[in-house]
């Protein structure tokens, strides 16, 4: 039996709100759970409304936000419910001190990129989580725990070569598509969907039933076969089981500037000099050269480079024509530009940074 109470207080994220995420929301909230964070950064297409019980055509029209529409339509389930949206990327906009009072992270993802950032965040919280992944009829879900098994450790030869090229699997849906089998269904999400929920239960309350971690699930709905298998690499040399404890807190926020913040932290860590290291992108400038020979200088978060010179006319043709290109992994005293923020540093809020001091490591948690 489960305990209510415990259900009802339990924390719990899920990333992506697509088909899977959808199924996965709808069984929280009717198994109980209150707390509820939701992470996603798209909108709602036509696409989406196969496969998405909470979604309507209205929102495909209007083009409002998933995050949005899940957390009004979840309220109508239960207005009791306590939800918060980020509406961001978990690989840089996801504090790593809003994952630490998580109890459980559901990842409704469709790419390895995705899931090697979810499993990098949770393994430096401490924290289990459960992936779920849906192909065609077929779907797998996996459980993984700090200490026990890891996403990464179970990344074969060719999942690695994929992760290198940060390939979504939305890209495989679209080929199929082309190729005339068959996409994702909102059968599949149901089943996988529901497995993720009922392990995310187990590993709130573990008299519910035995976890699914070191096994994976497997279901393929064409011939019908459901088995588990073993799941459980976990390699002692893996870089990625960093757990990033003790944390403790520092005066300085988001929006402290990087100048001051390593004042801040030179003070609270009784050093003369410190370091702060970019945990999970660089941070880029580019000066670049037009026609008329004036130069363009960019500076921003590694990630958002290719995006900047997308978006803005002004700097087309950047990335070619960039006359050099600096990227920062450790902020120190040096760093040219100490007028910028935490922020504009690529730093979410609700984070946690490492800053090296007297040769030993240091995990901050910012201020709200
Ligand atoms: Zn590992």
């Amino acid at each position: 039996m489960l305990n209510q109470n415990q259900i009802s207080s339990a924390n719990i994220m899920v990333v992506g709100c697509g088909a899977l995420g959808n199924e996965v929301l709808k069984n929280l909230v009717l198994m109980g759970v209150t707390h509820i964070t939701v992470v996603d950064f798209d909108i709602v297409e036509t696409g989406n409304l196969s496969r998405s019980i909470l979604f309507t055509k209205a929102d495909a029209e209007q083009r409002r936000l998933k995050i949005d529409v899940v957390a009004e339509r979840l309220k109508q389930l239960n207005p009791d419910i306590d939800m918060t949206t980020i509406c961001g990327d978990i690989a840089y906009n996801v504090g790593l001190g809003l994952i630490k009072q998580m109890d459980v992270i559901i990842g409704c993802v469709d790419s390895r990129w995705a899931r090697f950032c979810i499993n990098r965040l949770a393994m430096r919280a401490g924290k289990p989580w459960v992936d779920g992944g849906i192909d065609g009829l077929e779907g797998t879900a996996r459980v993984f725990m700090p200490g026990k098994n890891c996403y990464a450790c179970n990344l074969g030869p060719e999942g690695l070569k994929d992760l290198a090229r940060r390939m979504p699997c939305s890209g495989i849906i679209r080929r199929q598509e082309q190729a005339g089998s068959a996409p994702t269904t909102s059968i599949v999400a149901s089943v996988i969907g529901a497995i993720q929920v009922q392990e995310a239960l187990k590993l709130i309350q573990p008299e519910f039933g035995t976890s699914l971690c070191g096994r994976m699930f497997y279901y393929e709905g064409q011939h019908m076969e459901v088995h588990t298998a073993q799941y459980e690499a976990y390699d002692d040399d893996c870089a990625e089981h960093e757990c990033w404890h003790p944390i403790s807190h520092t005066k300085a926020d988001v929006d402290t500037c990087v100048q001051q913040a390593l004042h801040i932290w030179e003070q609270e860590l009784g050093a003369d000099e410190v370091e702060l290291c970019l945990a999970n992108d660089c941070f880029v400038d580019y000066v670049s050269r037009r026609d008329n020979d004036e130069r363009t200088m960019v500076m921003c978060p590694g990630h958002k480079v290719e995006e900047m010179v997308e978006h803005n006319n002004t700097l087309c043709g950047l990335s070619s024509a960039a006359l050099y290109q600096n990227e920062y992994k450790h902020i120190t005293a040096a760093f040219p530009y100490p007028d910028l923020t935490l922020q504009q540093l690529g730093i979410p809020s609700n984070d946690v940074v490492h800053v090296v001091a007297n040769g030993k490591d240091y995990y901050l948690a910012l201020s709200k």
